[in-house]
């Protein structure tokens, strides 16, 4: 077995997943999901070669109580595998303006995401717990921090800015920050190997689409433009987030409409998108079956998911000037043959041509072009975040050691 291991954890407020990741080839040797947090019923699945397991947790447990366990009963279980550990690897949501790069965690690293807490308020805490917890846990280990937000940071200031006072940016960090980043990465680099070019000359548009769901412009590999925002919330239609909306909206549902903020809020983030439009679920799976039996609110959903992608795929032509592939990944990206060849169809315009047959059998994790001959390439790509993660962190825990030498 490879010493290049890497425990990848990703907090939430209520739920933790970690993988144990070979860094060399991104193989997934355990991979779990804690939920529940701070319930009677806290709970834990993982799966271990191929084989899924779960338990209960004490009742309220939480980050500590969940990698307590997770170190203590599945690891350790797993003869000389906690010896293989490199690092532990965290994905952090929000890294605002000081993050552009993965790094080593440490004091001034946990601050400074202590700091993005206003941007990032239900993912940063659960973070820095995690961290705190992986620390007591993993003492003799590093942390390394990888950032949803640091691809994102090469974005021009006419991209990232919104048409604000200023100083609402200047002094408050109000700005477009885009997330999914570590996502968009991995399929850029992706894709410069498929298309045999230098990372440098890459000009792609990465259309992440899963319960989140985010398209990013690409250009010379690195982020030009990107649909989510400040926050999550922002883009495309998701799984429940409203994604684009004019912000008066708001103000009208809590002046004329009688609801609160917190009312607003939950229903931009919980009860919009795909299953605030169609009144029967956030899951595509389900959205598709409906609208093949021809439900009309499942058909209005799907098209307006569709709609709003070919819209922001079409305006990044104006960044790009050149698009060397468009890519489909993430949970409905990469299965969904359905929703690449309505947005091929939406984006006849650049002269797209699907291949059926290639369209139809590239799901369930295959990646290839699904483009016919005469047309701009399309691919699918399936997403590696935890490689990516665990990859940033071998090679961050090498530099430090050969600058400790
Ligand atoms: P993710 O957040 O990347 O795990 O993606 C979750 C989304 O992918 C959910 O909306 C799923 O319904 C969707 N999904 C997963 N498998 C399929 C499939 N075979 N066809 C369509 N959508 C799928």
């Amino acid at each position: 077995m490879s010493s290049k291991l890497v425990l990848v954890l990703n907090c939430g407020s209520s739920s933790l997943k970690f993988a144990v990741v070979n860094a060399e080839n991104g193989e997934n040797l355990i991979s779990g999901l804690a939920e529940c947090f701070n319930l009677t019923d806290a709970r834990l699945k993982w799966t271990i070669n191929g084989k899924k397991e779960s338990t209960s947790l004490p009742p309220m447990s939480a980050h500590s109580e969940a990698i307590a366990y997770i170190v203590d009963h599945i690891i350790k279980k797993e003869t000389g595998l906690a010896s293989k550990f490199v690092a532990i690897g965290h994905r952090v949501v929000h890294g605002g303006e000081k993050f552009t790069h993965s790094v080593l965690i440490d004091e001034d690293v946990i601050n400074s995401i202590e700091k993005c807490i206003s941007l990032a308020p239900l993912h940063n805490p659960a973070h820095i717990l995690g961290i705190r917890a992986a620390q007591v846990a993993f003492p003799e280990l590093s942390q390394v921090a990888v950032f949803d937000t640091a691809f994102h940071q090469s974005m021009p200031a006419k991209a990232f800015m919104y048409a604000l006072p200023y100083e609402l940016y200047k002094e408050k960090g109000i700005r477009r920050y885009g997330m999914h980043g570590t996502s968009h990465l991995f399929i850029t680099q992706e894709a410069a190997k498929a298309l045999h070019k230098p990372i440098s000359e890459v000009n792609i548009i990465s259309a992440h689409l899963g319960n989140g769901a985010s398209v990013t412009a690409i250009k010379n590999g690195q982020c030009v433009d990107t649909s989510m925002g400040m926050t999550p919330l922002a883009g495309l239609v998701m799984g429940t987030r409203c994604g684009d909306l004019d912000p008066s909206i708001i103000e009208h549902l809590i002046a004329h409409e009688g609801y609160t903020l917190e009312q607003v809020m939950d229903i931009l983030q919980k009860q919009s998108g795909l299953l605030g439009i169609s009144g029967i679920s956030s899951d595509f799976r389900t959205i598709t079956e409906e609208h093949l039996k021809n439900n009309p609110r499942a058909t209005l959903a799907l098209d307006m998911f569709c709609y709003r992608l070919a819209k922001y795929i079409a305006s990044y032509a104006v960044p790009l000037g050149r698009i060397d592939a468009l890519i489909f990944t993430g949970g409905i990206g990469e299965n969904s043959a359905l929703v690449r060849q309505k947005i091929l169809e939406l984006l006849s315009i650049f002269s797209y041509h699907l291949d059926t047959e290639k369209n139809a059998t590239t799901i369930l994790g295959k990646s290839g072009i699904i483009s016919a001959k005469n047309s701009p390439v399309v691919m699918v790509i399936p997403t590696n975040e935890e490689w990516v993660i665990a990859q940033d962190a071998v090679a961050l825990v090498a530099k430090s050691a050969l600058i400790g030498a």
